[in-house]
């Protein structure tokens, strides 16, 4: 696999302190993406692991997975990695290491994956399945249907939102939301709420690449808006 970033991080990729490796390659194009330099599969490599190599860096981490962490792997699009990715996984927790995945819910292969996973974060960018797909290359069928899936398994869900002004803060994008959300609504399953930033514009300049946000930022008092009109349908609304 592939790894263009790697550390740890403490709560924000799953439980606890977590070892969080970031694989290279993503089948979207989000015009926000705070790791540009992930798109490409191709793209540069800080180190090439196996999965046997990823289970020996963890078990000797183990030490440093406390409050219930353990390993996280994201992007770019982690489940790009299919089948090295489902060996990692399977290796980590026959080994006793907790184990999560951040993806943008895309792929077809993510039943088999998710059979190795402690718990997941989802993230749904717009309810609306044609407004993703002309703003960032996918439409969401397959990320809802993996939603909904995952959820029913009982398993840890976080489903993460990125509030991106102009895109999908008005009404008519919030109520698809909670609409959606209320279907999945499960005593395992969890909502947050992000809001948008620009943490990643030096990066896409660095790589060549026009970054074309404007106007994107969202207030405060919108998120905690959001926020209350999603808990008055009993959804449980975290930020992590
Ligand atoms: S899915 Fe995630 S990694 Fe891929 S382009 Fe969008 S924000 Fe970036």
């Amino acid at each position: 696999m592939k790894i263009f970033q790697k550390g740890f991080n403490y709560s924000q990729d799953g439980p606890g302190n977590r070892l969080v490796y970031h694989l290279l390659g993503c089948n979207m194009r989000c015009p926000w993406c705070s790791n540009p330099e992930g798109f490409s599969v191709n793209g540069d490599v800080l180190f090439e692991m196996t999965p046997q190599d990823i289970l020996a860096e963890a078990l000797s981490c183990k030490p440093m997975f406390f409050d219930g962490g353990g390993v996280t792997f994201t992007g770019g699009e982690c489940t790009l990695w299919g089948a090295e990715l489902t060996e990692a996984l399977k290796l980590l927790q026959e080994n006793g290491i907790d184990t999560c995945i951040e993806t943008n819910g895309t792929s077809a292969d993510f039943e088999k994956i998710a059979e190795h996973l402690n718990q997941a974060i989802i993230d749904l960018k717009h309810p609306d399945s044609d407004r993703l797909q002309a703003v960032c290359g996918v439409g969401n069928e397959v990320t809802r249907q993996n939603i909904i899936a995952f959820a029913q398994s009982g398993k840890e869900l976080l489903i993460r939102v990125p509030l991106i002004g102009g895109f999908n803060t008005d009404r008519e994008a919030i109520d698809g939301f909670a609409k959606f959300f209320c279907s999945v609504n499960r005593p395992n399953v969890k909502i947050e709420l992000l809001k948008y930033h620009e943490y990643g514009k030096d990066k896409w300049e660095k790589a060549g690449l026009q970054y074309k946000m404007e106007n994107a930022f969202v207030r405060e008092e919108q998120r905690c808006e959001t926020e209350e009109n999603f808990r008055r349908f009993d959804l449980n609304v975290v930020r992590t």
